[in-house]
């Protein structure tokens, strides 16, 4: 339950005055529906209007603020003029300019020969100094109205500046005294204020030094934001090392047999990741951990070595797969080794169906199986295992930490594995994956060719595909045809994908396959083996080639409109070309215009491999949720924090989330409250709820 003290910040937008329904429905659309979301929508930017300027001083474009003695009234001669106020300062005059015309307003309000007090931009007009419609008209007598300086908030078509303006206050006035949930020590050696002072200095900021996220408040702010991030995933964290798992420790045979019919050594980095999963396996609370290794690092047979040690104590494993594709090809490798060493290994998918279905559900109840490979659908009610202990999930780094909770749900007691190829920068893995254990393969298998990328203008389309003739005509070789992804509509993706297959069989003819996510799961199956057997040599697809499929003539790839795709997801794309015994090659083609930093982008893929510094520089040039694709789903996004700037603070909120526990792990103690209305104050109630479940 959120405690009571934070009742006045989530009400809805609409119980402040002056908000009705269609001023909130604007709101939401640009931070929330709760107060809370005002609070954090800080500003931007700020306008000085303090008056230290005369005229003659004043810069064209710039905002001026001073007094003015009123000189004379120009009223428009004709329809079309705007009213006209002469004004003066002692050193210049100034024309204030009135399109809307309320004649007798603007005579009531600057009577000739008297002072007033504006403030608005200034433009030099055929000469002159103008200024249309004063922002501010103030009465000498109240200087006061006119604020000095003015915060500027990010706004949205219908919300004005000043609306903003009017409804911040009435916003901080819910913010309560809260009890510091941060020690003393900790304010002191930052400088920071109260929590309720630091908001009211980035509301009210007095200096553009007050606008950088790097201010005193502004960190403590975001500090507070990653300290509940840091606190709710280790909470869960440790709720899983606290929950009763099995321990799993086989004797080693079937493993043994494996690397006896294996045709290669695993990498170092291998080695060392399997004895970190199975050394998790073998305690008795529950595992819970990502594995990360970039395309190509060899992760399935990690993933089977692990298996392979809960199959030596008699129990059952699942592996997950985001698709039916991948499901499958993942059987067909793994099906292979199995059969040489005697382990029972089966393939249930959505569109495995009647009998049989029925003959893999009796054999798996009966614990004939021992490795279950499939979709998401291992995961219906009807699908029982006799004792499953080990869930593998591949290519789920788009699962958040609560379906990760869900997941968990139905696994009960099971060990979990959660593989990506995406490779995630450390803040993203702090922050996104916190609540898990951690391994990464940090290491090739020897001998990979490289991928030599290139970068060419769509303009250069017939050259490519006359190179590409050439190619195809004198060896072996395939290539992947990727259309472009436009997120709004998977419409237009499509038809962008249709109209190049048709257009490249005016060429190539029958050679041309077609894949995309609109087809069914048959029909899409039926064009990848056309491809894998090599009757299809170019496949124009959607990016539903992203992950997994694996080719090994296709050692060619060219992606349309490069510049629209995320970095993570172009060397994703690439990574299915480094799977083959030939060096690859790796177009990307790009519209135009390319701005500098789309041009850098792809830069970055030209010049390196290293999925980790790829994805370094993304976060970078495009922020958290593009590297992991889930900007729409928003999961990754924080309010204040910025991990471009505040990943030393995250870092530090990490060490300080693991401490606090240490010292109060139910976060009982004084201190303790106080946290967990900062979890709720920051929304991240999932974790006390693991508290409530005992
Ligand atoms: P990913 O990590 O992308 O899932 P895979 O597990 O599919 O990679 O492995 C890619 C290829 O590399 C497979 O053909 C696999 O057999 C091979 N491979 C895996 N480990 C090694 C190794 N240590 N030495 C050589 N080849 C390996
Ligand atoms: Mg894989």
């Amino acid at each position: 339950m959120r405690p009571s003290i934070l009742y006045p910040l989530f009400a809805p937008l609409e119980s402040l005055s002056g908000v009705g329904k269609n001023y909130m429905r604007l709101l939401s659309g640009l931070c929330g529906n709760k107060i809370v979301d005002l609070l954090w929508h800080f500003p931007s930017s700020l306008i000085d209007r303090r008056c230290n300027l005369k005229l003659n001083m004043v810069q064209n474009g710039k905002i001026w603020s001073g007094k003015v003695r009123v000189v004379e009234h120009c009223p428009p001669k004709s329809k079309k003029q705007p009213y006209r106020i002469v004004v003066e300062d002692e050193t210049e005059q100034l024309i204030l300019v009135f399109f809307k015309i309320y004649a007798q307003s603007l005579l009531n309000n600057f009577p000739v020969g008297k002072e007033k007090i504006v403030s608005g931009k200034i433009e030099i007009f055929n000469n002159c100094l103008t200024m249309n419609h004063p922002d501010y008209v103030v009465d000498v007598s109240t200087p006061e109205k006119l604020p000095e300086i003015e915060p500027v908030y990010p706004l949205t078509a219908g919300v004005t500046n000043k609306m903003l303006i009017k409804l911040m206050p009435q916003v901080l006035a819910r913010v309560p005294d809260f009890p510091e949930w941060l020690e003393q020590s900790v304010l002191e050696k930052n400088g920071w204020d109260s929590f309720k002072k630091s908001l009211f200095k980035v509301h009210y900021p007095q200096s553009f030094d007050d606008l950088e996220p790097n201010c005193p408040a502004r960190r403590r702010l975001a500090y507070d934001e990653l300290l509940a991030n840091q606190l709710s995933l280790a909470i869960v964290r440790s709720k899983m090392k606290h929950t009763q798992g099995r321990s799993i420790a086989g004797d080693g045979h079937l493993r043994r047999k494996l690397m006896e019919n294996l045709e290669f050594e695993l990498t170092k980095a291998q080695q060392r990741v399997i004895a970190e999963i199975q050394s998790d396996m073998a305690a008795k609370y529950r595992m819970s951990r990502l594995l990360q290794g970039d395309v190509g690092s060899g992760k399935t047979i990690v993933a089977l070595m692990t298996m392979l040690n809960a199959v030596e104590c008699g129990l059952q494993t699942a592996i997950m797969a985001p698709t039916e594709i991948l499901a499958k090809q993942h059987f067909e490798s793994l099906a292979e080794i199995c059969s040489k060493i005697g382990v029972e290994i089966a393939l249930l998918t959505g569109s495995i169906k009647g009998k049989k279905r029925e003959g893999i559900l009796t054999r798996l109840i009966s614990g004939e199986i021992d490795i279950l490979v499939g979709t998401h659908a291992l995961f219906t009610d009807d699908v029982v295992f006799k004792n499953l202990a080990y869930i593998v999930i591949d290519e789920q780094h788009r699962f958040g930490v609560n379906q990760r909770l869900k997941l968990s749900e139905k696994g009960r007691f099971c060990d979990c594995l959660v593989m990506t190829a995406t490779p995630i920068p450390r803040t993203l893995v702090l922050t996104q994956f916190g609540d898990m254990e951690y391994s990464k393969i940090d290491e090739l298998p020897a001998g990979r060719k490289p991928v030599v990328t290139s970068m060419l203008n769509l303009n250069k389309l017939n050259e490519v595909k006359s190179a590409l003739m050439h190619k195809i005509k004198n060896s072996q070789t395939q290539a992947y045809w990727v259309c472009p992804l436009v997120e709004e509509s998977e419409k237009v993706d499509l038809s962008a994908a249709c109209e190049r297959f048709e257009n490249l069989k005016e060429t190539f003819g029958d050679m041309v396959g077609l894949v995309h996510g609109k087809m069914k799961e048959a029909e899409k199956n039926q064009v990848m083996e056309r491809f894998k057997n090599g009757e299809i040599k170019i496949l124009v697809s959607t990016t539903v080639i992203e992950v997994g499929v694996n080719v090994p003539n296709a050692t060619l790839m060219i992606i349309e409109h490069a510049e629209r795709f995320g970095l993570a997801q172009l060397h994703q794309l690439r990574g299915r070309i480094k799977r083959g015994f030939e060096a690859s090659n790796c177009v990307l083609m790009y519209g135009y215009p390319l701005s500098a930093v789309a041009r850098e982008r792809l830069n970055i893929m030209r010049k390196t491999e290293d999925g980790f510094e790829i994805s370094e520089k993304d976060l970078e040039l495009r922020g958290g949720g593009e590297v992991l694709g889930t900007k729409q789903s928003g999961f990754s996004n924080f309010k204040i924090a910025d991990l471009s700037v505040h990943s030393e603070l995250l870092y530090a909120a990490n060490k300080h989330a693991e401490l606090i526990l240490n010292r109060d792990p139910e976060l009982r103690s004084p201190q303790g409250q106080n946290l967990r209305t900062l979890l709720y104050l920051f929304e991240r109630d999932e974790a006390i709820k693991t508290y409530n479940a005992g």
